[in-house]
């Protein structure tokens, strides 16, 4: 049984047994693929891939600027006219929206470390405080053993006077 390629509409002309139609649709020139190149958002034929993603994306890199910024050049800015400055008070806007994010979570996580190290402190406290605790019940326990030990030799005492 022969088929269609199931990118006929999109100009395959192939007729193929049934069994080779799927190895053949990966591989078809015109099955439809994302380029690749990082902000562009086109879908082009695998057969064309290469050549869109090499010489006719707008978002191909193209170089190094040498006028000064030292920028990877894409060709929309070349097209565009790149402007070294321009470009570069770009890149530093993103890095300040990222060093911004970055300043929050810093700030998040500090908060955090904060609430941790107060609870951790009040856990401290309230050891101590049983230690105290349990230190002026020893002591009072003592004193009364010392007051119960005295009264008892001083009535001894006061027996034998
Ligand atoms: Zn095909
Ligand atoms: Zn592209
Ligand atoms: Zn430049």
């Amino acid at each position: 049984m022969q088929v269609k390629c199931e990118f006929a509409d999109r100009g395959c002309q192939s007729i193929l047994p049934l069994t080779v139609l799927v190895p053949h649709s990966q591989d078809c020139a015109y099955r439809p693929v994302s380029c690749r190149n990082p902000g562009c958002s086109q879908t082009v034929n695998l057969g064309q891939l290469v050549a869109h993603e090499t010489d006719e994306c707008e978002w191909r890199p193209v170089g190094i600027c040498q006028r000064g910024c030292g920028l990877v050049l894409l060709q929309r800015a070349v097209t565009a006219g790149h402007e070294c400055v321009e470009a570069l008070k770009n890149q530093i806007g993103e890095q300040e929206i990222r060093t911004g994010s970055l300043e929050t979570e810093m700030r998040r996580l500090q908060a955090r470390f904060v609430k941790r190290e107060k609870s951790l402190l009040a856990q401290i406290a309230t050891l101590h405080g049983d230690v105290q605790l349990q230190a002026l019940n020893r002591l009072a326990q003592f004193v009364t053993n010392f007051f119960l030990s005295l009264s008892l030799s001083l009535s001894l005492f006061l027996d034998v006077i």
